[in-house]
């Protein structure tokens, strides 16, 4: 089984706020679920640029408009590692492979009949680049730019005849009815239909930054039109017929709820143009509001990402957004609230009970529990909990399968509650009841850690550590390893607390509009013992040799001199540093770390550097000689 995914492709002349985050965070949570079910999965994301906006940003930074995107890749591609997304490809409509099927599919559909020249009089959004029609105004304006007057504009364009396809799509809604989701979108959809269709612009007369129609090249292609080939684009259409029908149709367009009509209505008309088949299903997704506000960069109420997800963890957001927004819906996030299911989910619900099961396994039984018995009523409701699971996520009703995953998660704090591990330690009559008690309670985390990690994928592979699951990470199986499974020792590994409580409003909480703090109040940052610092080996250690790793543009492979040994090190510095600066030069690595494989070579440990944001990494150094080997503390 294939299932490839796509989110919409991002305008580039900004950084993405809050709310582009969260569709791409639900996206990465249905990828990862579909890998989980064992599913060959596709997904997709990519940056928009043959946008006006985009050439207006780039002039105004005194930047060639491709520079300004090489730039602006970089930007996002840093807040999406951080947000842990897991994308398989990630598009660029500057590419050759997008120019060679956006110059494809115009010419079919040309040749087809469907594209004729025109003359385009009307109004125009700046900021959505999209023409509007009178009755798509609200006094005057772009209800979505309301800050903004559209302008009128009248010049020679192509068409695309979208009018021919109202009677094919209406049928195809009518037939298919899972094509838009939620319902409430496809209902405003059909209603639009039903009322007719106008042929669309689908060029731009006098501007250069744009994908010129191959039959009349002094034109660009519409940003709109371009853009919606992406999806086809990436999987091969015009460059690579045969992985293109490995891959297409796409199995799920995942988009925000204003821009369906593109998705629904205009995107499909071209593809039946071309003759190409449809995407199976898209989902037009609410918007995340901030403090009751529509998130928007021109309103002056946007937030950072990577600012939220600095704060408490990119897993406590992708939680928040998934598990506290109805997928489908509008939502809203403040700070008061994140920091208030951040304490109830994780710090005192799942956080806790994963310390408590450590801490009873540990006290009781060594940290090596036994499987006895088959697991009573928790057994039970862990079954029910997989179905629930299953059948939400299936329909993509994330929120609903976070939910079912904690229902398992506060089921097994009340079993402990009720069975009293710390009564029955009191007498040796018990051993059995206790065996079977800490290992269901143990047993219980594990399976809620495997239906949480297309949630919180770096969180659920800590806690599955914790609870003695060796199972590889990306080997997990949710048909297999979902279920309750009363077989095995299992081997508990103690931690720190994984999510520390926040306490009190801390005055990055007071910031509100526009400028997230960047520094936490230092009482929220969670605090560490002395013992938990001396555990980081941090050493100096002098490099011996530095080389590229080839096909990585960030990664060197370093040999150092630790003073115990000479091991080879991945570092990410390779965009400030070349190679050959840096051998003979001392440096500072954690030297204890587990070995990582990154771009096939193994690392053992980290060098350390500063990394201002959005900055070059700087390296740790001494104003005076150290000896390699030497402790850092
Ligand atoms: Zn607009």
């Amino acid at each position: 089984m294939r299932f490839y995914l796509t989110t919409a492709i991002d305008y580039v002349n900004s950084r993405p706020h809050l709310g582009t985050a969260y569709e791409k965070i639900t996206a990465d949570v249905i990828a990862r679920y579909k890998r989980l079910c064992g599913i060959d999965t596709y997904f997709l994301m990519g940056n928009d640029e043959h946008s006006q906006n985009v050439y207006r940003r780039a002039l105004e930074q005194g930047l060639d408009p491709l520079a300004y995107c090489d730039q602006m890749e970089r930007e996002f591609r840093a807040v999406w590692a951080q947000l842990d997304l897991s994308f398989d490809d990630f598009i660029r409509t500057t590419e050759p492979r997008h120019r060679a099927a956006v110059q494809e599919l115009a010419q079919t559909c040309f040749d087809n009949g469907d594209i004729y020249e025109g003359v385009y009089e009307g109004w125009y959004c700046v900021s959505c680049e999209a023409f509007k029609q009178e009755k798509d105004l609200l006094d005057g304006k772009c209800p979505l730019h309301p800050t903004l007057s559209p302008e009128w504009i009248r010049e020679k364009n192509y068409f695309f005849r979208l009018s021919r396809y109202r009677d094919a799509l209406l049928a195809h809604f009518r037939s298919t009815p899972t094509f838009l989701q939620p319902e409430m979108r496809r209902n405003e959809m059909l209603r639009l239909l039903e009322s007719g269709l106008e042929d669309i612009s689908v060029s731009r007369a006098g501007q250069h930054w744009g994908i010129p129609l191959p039959f009349a090249p002094d034109n660009v292609v519409y940003v709109w039109f371009d853009a919606l080939i992406n999806y086809a684009a990436a999987v091969g259409y015009g460059t690579d017929e045969a992985r293109f029908s490995v891959w297409w149709p796409a199995d799920l367009h995942i988009v925000g709820k204003d821009i369906t009509r593109f998705h629904t209505v205009v995107w499909p008309a071209m593809l039946m143009s071309a003759g190409l088949a449809l995407p199976a299903a898209v989902f037009g997704h609410g918007w995340v509001h901030f403090g009751g506000q529509r998130m928007s960069k021109s309103l002056g109420t946007s937030l950072d990402p990577s600012d939220v997800a600095r704060r408490l963890g990119p897993d406590s957001l992708r939680l928040y957004l998934v598990k506290e927004l109805s997928y489908g819906s509008d939502g809203d996030f403040t700070w008061e609230r994140y920091e208030e299911r951040y304490n109830v989910d994780l710090a005192n619900n799942l956080g806790n009970l994963v310390s408590r099961v450590a801490a009873m396994a540990e006290k009781y039984r060594g940290l090596r529990l036994q499987p006895v018995g088959a697991g009573g009523r928790l057994a039970a409701l862990a079954g029910t909990v997989l179905d629930r699971y299953r059948a939400s996520m299936d329909s993509l009703a994330l929120h609903d399968g976070a939910a079912a995953a904690f229902q398992l998660v506060d089921a097994t704090n009340e079993y402990i509650a009720e069975t009293a591990p710390w009564t029955l330690a009191k007498n040796t009559a018990n051993t059995a009841r206790l065996d079977e008690a800490l290992f269901a309670a143990a047993e219980a985390v594990r399976v809620a850690a495997v239906l949480l990690r297309p949630i919180m994928p770096a969180s659920a592979a800590e806690i599955l550590r914790r609870v003695g699951d060796t199972t590889p990470i990306d080997a997990l199986r949710l048909e297999q390893h979902g279920r309750w499974r009363a077989e095995g020792t299992r081997e508990i590994v103690k931690g720190p607390p994984l999510w520390p409580r926040v306490e009190e409003a801390g005055p990055a909480k007071e910031i509100t509009v526009e400028q997230p703090a960047t520094t936490p109040a230092p009482a929220e940052e969670p605090r560490i013992t002395i013992d938990e610092f001396m555990k980081v080996d941090l050493r100096v250690a002098k490099v011996l040799e530095a080389e590229a790793i080839p096909k990585s543009k960030k990664l060197l492979k370093l040999k150092v001199d630790t003073g115990r040994d000479q091991r080879t090190i991945v570092a990410g510095i390779a965009e400030a540093y070349p190679p050959e600066r840096l051998v003979g030069r001392t440096v500072v690595i954690v030297a204890n770390l587990q070995p990582a494989t990154l771009m096939g070579v193994e690392s053992n440990g980290m060098v350390l550097a500063g990394s201002p944001d959005g900055g070059q990494p700087i390296l740790v150094g001494f104003d005076q000689d150290v000896t390699p080997g030497a402790r850092v503390r």
